[in-house]
């Protein structure tokens, strides 16, 4: 029976093909990633009945993550971590408009809640998985501001979900750090947790006196004492950011800072890190400044205003751009100084972190960009050429190659990640290069970072640009180079 359930197997398989041949012009035409209906304006339903805000914000690939019926605009997170025992306790303000008149509504977190209020008035809770519901004692109108105070503890390194087998938050020696993509809030803080609801942070972290704590944008305070034994750290960053990007990490680290250009630069390497390892990943970051100063001359200005990075001695297999201080790995200065991992997490400061997804299936938005700014500085400074690279990674992946199963304009859910998201994706930056020409190229690049700073973007969007910006219609090059699950007839350029 076997063998005939493979010839079965392979039956249908053929039929797919065939029925996936035959939907490619259609999908070419409406361009790739699927988008969700908007949230109704805040004054078009002033007297509708409250309703039961949605469990998803509506994102194709992951359906629960994000919530509906809410925009936030500022998160005011405060957290007190033991690092001994991993229990962290969070007493977290959220400032929300309603999107529509809510009996109810969600917030992810995973850590169990045991108090909410909204607006002063204390809030009946429901919690499941990483869905927290939320019954207000009265209904919110639809675009009333309400004010959602969560009060929840737990120990986050043994809680599990989301799309990876372990959990985000990762013990280090002597403390620990959040990071990850996509998931990481719901494991350190309550939130709509997507990144099409970016908002302000203000994060506030209390741990033993002597530890370190590093976060996003500018530091307000600390070390500052709060009690016996016990230190608090305030940072803040005043730009909308993604919920995944907010990031902290604790232990003990040595700072570095100074003035630029850009703003304060701030960066930390944990003392823990081995000697040769730490003195790579310093000759690495330490060029930061360098490095934005070159993509700002590409991209436009630099779109925020403080800069750094993040070295903690963890055993996380990548590194990840939050926002103005990306968290890099130690094993990516395991053979000494890496300069192209920064110039990758720093080219999403433009492209991911100031201008973000609409949904995840517009990844290659992020990936394929910080990949193709690897190749531009490259090209500029004595490497390949973008296009020789181009041609290297095509000729590297033979027709048949799994690698050109994954489409970068839509990669499904399980592969968002996958690495020819990021090369075929490069790939296919430089194949509009060339039939754009320089000029418009690059002028596309920066009216997408500059016009979009600090929302939001689709692939259909980006496309349109395209279009809007060199008067020519990319179709037929994206539907070859981001939606076809094949290798293209020829490498780009
Ligand atoms: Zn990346």
């Amino acid at each position: 029976m076997r063998k005939r359930t493979g010839l079965l197997i392979g039956l249908v398989l053929v039929l797919l093909l065939v029925l996936v041949a035959l939907a490619i012009p259609w999908r070419a035409s409406k361009t790739a990633p699927a988008t969700a209906p908007r949230p109704p304006s805040a004054t078009a339903v002033p007297t509708a009945p409250p309703v039961v805000g949605a469990d998803g914000i509506g994102d194709p690939y992951f359906p629960r993550a994000g919530n509906g019926g809410y925009d936030v605009t500022a998160y005011d997170i405060a957290v007190r971590y033991d690092p001994p025992t991993d229990r962290l306790e969070g007493h977290t303000t959220l400032t929300a408009t309603a999107t529509e008149s809510l009996s109810r509504f969600n917030l992810d977190l995973r850590l169990p809640a045991s108090a909410v209020t909204v607006n002063d008035q204390p809030a009946t809770i429901h919690q499941d998985g990483g869905e927290l519901q939320v019954t207000p004692a009265a209904p919110v109108p639809s675009g009333a501001q309400m004010t959602v105070r969560v009060a929840y503890a737990g120990v986050p390194s043994s809680v599990s979900g989301g799309t990876e087998v372990q959990s985000p938050w990762v013990r280090t020696a002597d403390g620990a750090v959040a990071v990850g993509e996509p998931d990481i809030a719901a494991w350190w803080y309550p939130s709509n947790d997507h990144p099409s609801d970016k908002a302000t942070f203000t994060i506030t972290a209390v741990v033993p006196a002597g530890l370190q704590v590093i976060s996003n944008g500018a530091l307000l305070g600390g070390p500052e004492a709060v009690g016996p034994g016990l230190q608090q750290w305030r940072w803040q960053e005043t730009e909308p950011m993604a919920t995944y990007l907010a990031f902290v990490a604790i232990g003990n680290y040595d700072i570095v800072r100074r003035d630029t250009r850009f703003g304060l630069y701030l960066a930390a390497y944990d003392r823990a890190l081995d000697p040769a390892i730490a003195d790579a990943a310093r000759a690495s970051v330490e060029q930061t400044p360098q490095i934005i100063e070159f993509l700002s001359g590409i991209f436009g200005p630099y779109p925020f205003r403080q800069l750094g990075g993040v070295v903690p001695d963890a055993s996380l297999g990548f590194a990840l751009e939050d926002q103005t201080r990306p968290v890099y790995a130690p094993t990516f200065f395991d053979d000494g100084q890496n300069v192209t991992v920064v110039v990758h997490e720093l080219a999403h400061q433009w492209f991911g972190d100031s201008v973000s997804v609409d949904h995840w299936s517009d990844i290659w938005l992020n990936e394929g960009f910080a990949t193709y700014a690897e190749w531009l500085y490259a090209e500029r400074n004595g490497g390949p050429t973008a296009a020789q690279t181009a041609a290297q990674n095509y000729a590297r992946h033979p027709a048949g190659d799994d690698f050109w199963r994954t489409p970068p304009g839509a990669p499904g859910a399980a592969s968002v990640f996958n690495n020819a998201v990021y090369v075929r994706g490069a790939m296919a930056l430089q194949a509009l290069r060339v039939a754009l020409g320089d000029q418009n190229f690059f002028a596309v690049l920066r009216a997408w970072a500059t016009e979009r700073a600090g929302g939001n973007g689709s692939v259909q969007d980006f496309l349109a640009l395209v279009k809007h910006v060199s008067g020519k219609s990319v179709d037929a090059l994206a539907q070859t180079w981001l939606v076809s699950p094949a290798r293209p007839p020829a490498a780009p350029g």
